[in-house]
């Protein structure tokens, strides 16, 4: 008799298409098991632009499935999870010589009315002499206007779709990386490497679908052992994070000289987020780091517009990640589409897999609709799509009930300072209240590890959100790195390696 249950799904990759994916799988009935070789959202997914957009810029480039598909999902995303998603206002200034008023307008209109808005405003045109948003900018910028998009933290909403997709019945192993797929009569036989260990355990499911983003190419040409594989563009893309340049909660969306645009959002309180750029990357998409040619575009692209220059001794930190564009064989970086390609591979009859190229965080819903019908084609159909009107982990409020969510967190633990309390609703929604459990005292939550982190949330995010490392909490489920000084890294990292060592002591 065999031993190892077949699943029905194999997921290759914990990014949001992957978790998504499990997500709709495992809420439709289907058996599925994913492997992230790192942390969850460790790969693109944590390096995004972090909005939820119908991208204004794709008009150019005639992309208006997406777009269209893109807008809609906004309202849809904002609902299922108001705590990690909120709409933003973007301030487009109107700058001489470059995309002349009507077509900016003309683009403005199809945004505001091909894509189903109910809840977020439509666009206006601001006098910059006038309005705020005018005063941290050069005099010239006189004429701007503003629209409505969103913004989304992305980790989190990767986690929280693999939390949803585990309660859901879903196995999810972080850490764990897919080295060997082979068919066998029917099914997949995948050994899965445990990092840590390097141990291998195999896993057997009747179809893969190869969730790696940027790895897409490499999971096909190593682990499943095909030749010639090219797929995707990599395109890597790099954002810096300054001391805040404005007060305004608007973001600005600026237009460069060279035909790109770059946004400066308001970032984690306390400081403006800048990005992105475009350009061709070959290696290992772990290693993307923003070179110094990026950071002297960005600093430059910002301060042709801001009064204040951004300066390199300005910034904080600074990310990359690398984007898996389909390849179309587009010849600059910034024209490769952004839409998504799903391709099934299934020689005569034999176990499927199915490769996702492109796609968008936004979109990340309806690339697990789009998924889950090619799985229907070979698995039969189970469950109905449900995913448009379920709130995620911690989501279940209304979309503008952030405010009173705050206020009852308040109320159950009075000992909360009010940006404590905020903080904490916007990452874990209505589940703050189950991080905080019976706490009545400040000192009920643990030890303290600088900023306003305690062991009560380190613990949660160890039980609850696959948190492993030091790095896992502060820089992908929370931005708390921001706040923490060296020292303080380190003991956290002492402290949840203590603590990782006793959670296995005791399994
Ligand atoms: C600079 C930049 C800005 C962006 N801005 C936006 C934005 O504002 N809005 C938006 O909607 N989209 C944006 N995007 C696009 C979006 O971020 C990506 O399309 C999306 O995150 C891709 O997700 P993914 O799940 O396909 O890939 P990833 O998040 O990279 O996930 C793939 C995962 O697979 C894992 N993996 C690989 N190989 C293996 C293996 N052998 N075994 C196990 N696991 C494996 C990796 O570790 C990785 O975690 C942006 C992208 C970039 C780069």
């Amino acid at each position: 008799m065999d031993a190892v249950p077949i699943h029905d799904i194999f997921v290759i990759g914990g990014g949001i298409n992957g978790c998504g994916i499990a997500r709709d799988a495992a809420g439709r009935g289907y058996s599925v098991f994913l492997a992230e070789m790192n942390d969850l959202a460790s790969g693109t997914s944590s390096g995004s632009t972090k909005l939820i957009h119908g991208g204004l810029r794709y008009l150019e480039h005639y992309e208006f499935r997406l777009v269209r598909e893109a807008l809609m999902e906004r309202e849809v995303l904002w609902k299922a999870a108001p705590h990690i998603i909120w709409p933003m206002r973007f301030v487009l200034p109107y700058a001489k010589g470059l995309r002349p008023a009507w077509l900016i307008r003309l683009g403005l209109f199809l945004y505001d009315h091909i894509g189903g808005r109910k809840l977020l405003p439509p666009t206006r045109t601001l006098d910059m002499t006038r309005d705020p948003a005018g005063k941290p900018l050069k005099p010239l910028f006189r004429k701007a206007f503003e629209y409505s998009d969103a913004w989304v933290n992305d980790a989190r909403l990767v986690v929280l779709n693999a939390r949803d997709a585990a309660e859901r019945g879903a196995t999810i192993r972080t850490r764990a990386k897919v080295v060997r797929a082979r068919r066998e009569t029917g099914h997949w036989t995948i050994d899965v490497e445990n990092l840590p260990d390097k141990t291998v355990e195999t896993v057997k499911a009747r179809l893969i679908v190869n969730a790696a983003g940027p790895w897409v190419d490499r999971v096909l040409a190593g682990a499943v052992g095909q030749n010639d594989v090219h797929n995707v563009r990599l395109v890597q893309g790099s954002h810096i994070v300054v001391q805040k340049k404005f007060d305004d909660p608007r973001a600005y969306f600026f237009q460069n000289k060279d035909g790109r645009i770059i946004f400066a959002i308001p970032y984690e309180g306390d400081f403006t987020l800048i990005g992105t750029t475009d350009q061709d990357y070959l290696g290992d998409p772990r290693e993307a780091k923003i070179t110094d040619a990026e950071i002297d575009y960005l600093c430059a692209a910002a301060s042709e517009y801001f009064v204040e220059p951004v300066r390199r001794k300005d910034i904080a930190w600074t990310y990359s990640a690398v984007r898996p564009l389909y390849d179309d064989g587009a010849s600059k970086a910034q024209e490769a589409t952004r839409d998504y390609v799903l391709k099934s591979d299934v020689p005569d009859g034999q176990a499927a897999i199915v490769n996702i190229f492109g796609g968008k965080i936004t979109t990340y819903r309806r690339l697990a609709e789009s998924m889950l019908e090619k799985v229907e084609e070979h698995l039969g159909k189970r469950g109905k799509p449900w995913t448009a009107s379920a709130p995620l982990p911690g989501g279940d409020f209304p979309a503008t009930g952030f405010a009173a969510e705050v206020a009852k967190l308040k109320s159950a633990y009075p000992f909360l300072d009010l940006g404590h309390a905020q903080r904490l609703t916007r990452l874990y929604g209505t589940r703050a209240k189950t991080l905080l459990g019976l706490a009545r005292s400040q000192s009920d939550l643990g030890r303290h590890f600088g900023a306003d982190l305690y062991e009560a949330e380190v613990r949660y995010l160890m039980n609850q959100e696959w948190a492993v490392t030091a790095e896992d909490v502060l820089w992908r489920r929370t931005k708390r790195g921001l706040k923490l000084t060296p020292e303080q890294t380190n003991a956290l990292d002492r402290y949840m390696s203590g603590a990782r060592g006793a959670i296995a002591a005791a399994e």
